[in-house]
């Protein structure tokens, strides 16, 4: 089979790439597993919080809001984002980390302003007050469906005429008479442009080409599901956060999620919760608020790969014409996937990136995996 793209990795970032190429160009979508969104995009914890991130994240958060707020029609038939907030505290001691989160209040129209401890106590209830000077709340922080918005890609990719390929794993890549041969399952396919979209695997993929690795981190990070305290209807409650921790604790469908922020290097693989990390967020939980863990009752991990400087990688290799890496999602794959997917689709047909990424100052050497290799 020939195609003009193939994208190894069919996770929100394939997906979102794909639906930016299919309408222009014959895409073929390899996944190597029997349904697409088995890894780190079926395992997150589901928030848009433009602010997160350095300011190349934060340019790509900003980016893709206009998407997620109003999607195109018959894109999916929910919203994908919905309001939520965010509340962070702060103690007598952590001030800058504060400080620091006010002085983005404004960027890309999203405000971050400071609220004392009665209004931060009428948002959420919950978290112990003792040691708490300050606050802030983040209106901007909204819930993503997830699934609304991977399974839109999917579907709008397969109305413009591309093909997904599940249970395709790519074993070999190799380049021959200017096309790349790619082993896929029981396939060979060919093409003159492959984009590497494989998630915490996405070093291993390029390996299968001959290239050496960007040096992509996957990191474990954990996540809970806990009922909600007695007494309380969490349902309006906002994300909390509490200035110079690691942890956080979100509202979802009525009961809690709570993650203590872990970062553990490990190898890719179909990674699990370790005890440790749900004990140190159980702990987190039981200082910061008033609740008491009694009961889990859904634990899970999944991978954040991150390049070295924390920015996405969108680019062509410059050691191999006609490979592309779309990688280094990190913590913030699912909310910059439109404006990331957009980005690559543009620097592929056109030559540069959109207009609203190089207004935000984003330059495509920042993404491109060049800098990787210096
Ligand atoms: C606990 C947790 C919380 C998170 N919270 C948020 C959040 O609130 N907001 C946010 O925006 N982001 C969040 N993230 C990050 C987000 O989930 C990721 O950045 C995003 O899912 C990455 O998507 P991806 O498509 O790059 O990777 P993946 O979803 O992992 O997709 C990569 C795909 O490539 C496939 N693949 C790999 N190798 C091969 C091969 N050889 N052949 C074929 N296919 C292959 C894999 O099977 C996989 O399906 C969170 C992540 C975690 C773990």
């Amino acid at each position: 089979m020939n195609f003009d793209i193939v994208i190894i990795g069919a996770g929100i970032s394939g997906a979102g790439a794909g639906y930016a190429l299919a309408p222009s160009r014959k895409v073929l979508l390899l996944e190597g597993e029997s349904q697409p969104g088995y890894h780190s995009t079926g395992r997150s914890a589901a928030v848009y919080e433009p602010n997160l991130g350095n300011a190349t994240v934060r340019a790509f958060n900003i980016a893709s809001g206009p998407f997620l707020k109003a999607p195109p029609a018959g894109f999916a038939e929910v919203p994908l984002v919905t309001p939520r907030g965010e509340l962070t505290i702060c103690d007598g001691e952590n001030r800058p980390a504060l400080d620091r989160m006010l002085a983005l209040d404004g960027l890309g129209g999203n405000a971050v302003r400071e609220i004392s401890l009665e209004e931060a106590a009428a948002l959420l209830p919950v978290f112990r007050r003792e040691e708490m000077r300050w606050a802030a709340y983040e209106p901007g922080v909204m819930d993503l469906d997830v699934h609304a918005i991977h399974r839109g890609y999917l579907k709008g990719f397969a109305a413009s005429g591309g093909k997904l390929l599940c249970d395709a794993p790519v074993t070999g890549i190799e380049r021959r008479d200017g096309l790349w041969r790619i082993a896929a399952g029981s396939e060979t396919v060919t093409a003159p442009l492959v984009i590497n979209a494989a998630g915490a695997w996405a070093d291993s993929v390029a390996a299968l080409a001959g290239l050496s690795p960007l040096g992509l981190q996957p990191k474990r990070r954990t996540a809970v599901i806990l009922p909600p305290p007695d007494g309380y209807d969490v349902r309006p409650w906002p994300v909390l956060g509490v200035a110079g921790d690691e942890a956080y604790m979100n509202s979802q469908s009525g009961k809690l999620l709570a993650s203590p922020g872990d970062e553990t290097p490990v190898e890719p693989q179909d990674v699990q919760p370790e005890e440790m990390d749900i004990a140190v967020l159980v702990d987190w939980i039981e200082r910061r608020t008033t609740i008491q863990v009694r009961r889990i009752e859904r634990r899970w991990a999944g991978l954040r790969t991150f390049a070295p400087d924390r920015a996405p990688v969108a680019g062509e290799d410059p050691d191999a014409p006609g490979f592309w890496w779309l990688a280094g999602q990190g913590g913030y794959g699912i909310m910059m996937s439109e404006s990331l997917g957009r980005s690559l689709a543009a620097l592929i047909l056109e030559g540069e990136l959109p207009q609203d990424l190089r207004a935000l100052g984003v330059t495509a050497e920042a993404v491109g995996p060049g800098r990787l290799r210096r």
